[in-house]
């Protein structure tokens, strides 16, 4: 740390991302992304004369995108709003909802960034406990008088909520956003999109980065009331207006395109996540019954630390959260069935040496 840092940052913890190894010799299970490439249409969008206008600015109202997207999704174009990576939208979304006075709630078990957002806006923050099963307790978000925050599937567990609960949320705090994150929700989840018509407190973030196979390209969107859009986008033009650049913004048009193809590729992924759930439970381990593209499983033979390590050691890197509460687990990214079959082979020869 410089002695330039203002005082407010000089406690912050920042978010940690999974490792991003620059080498391609592990079977990467760690960050959720997609096992399977971008489109042929995606790959072709940003080839040749888009990479020549590169010494253009992109369009910052990002229009095309957007109405492909409001299209798609069949709302309105006014409902939507594109960000680099939804990442960015959450905090956006952090930046314009919460703050001393108005503060949130959140899972306990989350997101990470969802703490690191409200540590760095100095947002009066609570975070609700999750069950014993590692279930949403709905009771937690109804009359809070807070910005409900709530992943959907939730991460790392996998679980989800009903869109029902979530509009009973949404009813009970009228003066509050209600944000539905779905980066999982393509995978099994019950999408709330369709709400955002009856409560106008709902912002519901997305992501290409999991089931359109784009992590690399940085590409997230929301639907909500208009109120809600023109308020992320008060923040987008007072931060960064070129939030999205000119590959990114034509890739993602191209993938709305190609929807058949992710289709095939959520399908394989979601039939390789019940293979590997049957043998995960063959070799010994516990599992939360996922919607997500990833496993949240321990073993009682082994803490989640050490299978982890094990397991990088031997070419196949997982994700290990040191939260005592969950430490006994790692959090498996689904890949190919080969990729699951590496992590299986690995992990038998693991547990037969502890
Ligand atoms: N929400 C959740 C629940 C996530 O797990 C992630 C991925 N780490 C994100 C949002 C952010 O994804 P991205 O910024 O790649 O769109």
């Amino acid at each position: 740390m410089s002695k330039f840092l203002i005082d407010k940052y000089a406690s912050l913890e920042a978010y940690t991302p999974g490792e991003q190894p620059r080498d391609m010799k592990y079977v990467k299970l760690n960050t959720n992304e997609s096992p399977y490439p971008a489109s042929k249409g995606v790959v072709e969008s940003v080839s040749g004369e888009e990479v020549a206008r590169l010494n253009l600015y992109p369009d910052p109202e990002c229009k095309a995108l957007k109405e492909k997207l409001a299209e798609y999704y069949g709302v309105g174009y006014e409902n939507v709003f594109v960000s680099n990576g939804s990442d960015e939208i959450l905090s956006f979304a952090f930046m314009a909802f919460c703050s001393e006075q108005t503060g949130a709630v959140f899972p306990n078990i989350s997101y990470g960034f969802y703490k690191v957002y409200g540590d760095l806006y100095n947002v009066d923050y609570t975070q609700a406990k999750l069950k014993s099963d590692f279930t949403i307790d709905v009771n937690d978000y109804i009359n809070v008088g807070r910005t409900v925050v709530i992943a959907n599937p939730n991460a790392p567990t996998g679980l989800s909520i009903s869109p029902e609960d979530i509009g009973r949320i949404c009813e009970s705090n009228p003066d509050n956003v209600v944000l539905i994150d779905e980066a999982y929700v393509d995978f099994g989840g019950k999408s709330c999109v369709g709400l955002i018509d009856k409560y106008d407190n709902l912002l519901v973030v997305r992501t290409y980065s999991k089931s359109r196979s784009m992590a690399g390209a940085r590409l997230g969107f929301a639907f909500a009331s208009k109120g809600i859009i023109d308020d992320l986008n008060r923040i987008k033009y007072s931060t960064n207006p070129y939030n999205i650049n000119r590959l990114t913004l034509i890739a993602g048009a191209a993938a709305i395109d190609d929807c058949e193809y992710y289709k095939e590729c959520c399908k394989k992924i979601v039939g390789t996540r019940e293979y590997a759930k049957a043998r995960l439970a063959s070799l010994g381990f516990e599992y939360l019954d996922s919607d997500a593209n990833f496993i949240f499983a321990k073993n009682s033979r082994i803490d989640g630390g050490r299978l982890y390590r094990e397991l990088k050691k031997n070419g196949v890197l997982v994700r290990h959260f040191s939260d005592p509460l969950i430490s006994d687990y790692v959090r498996i990214t689904v890949g190919t069935r080969e990729q699951m079959d590496t992590l299986f082979e690995k992990t038998e020869k693991i547990l037969s040496e502890v």
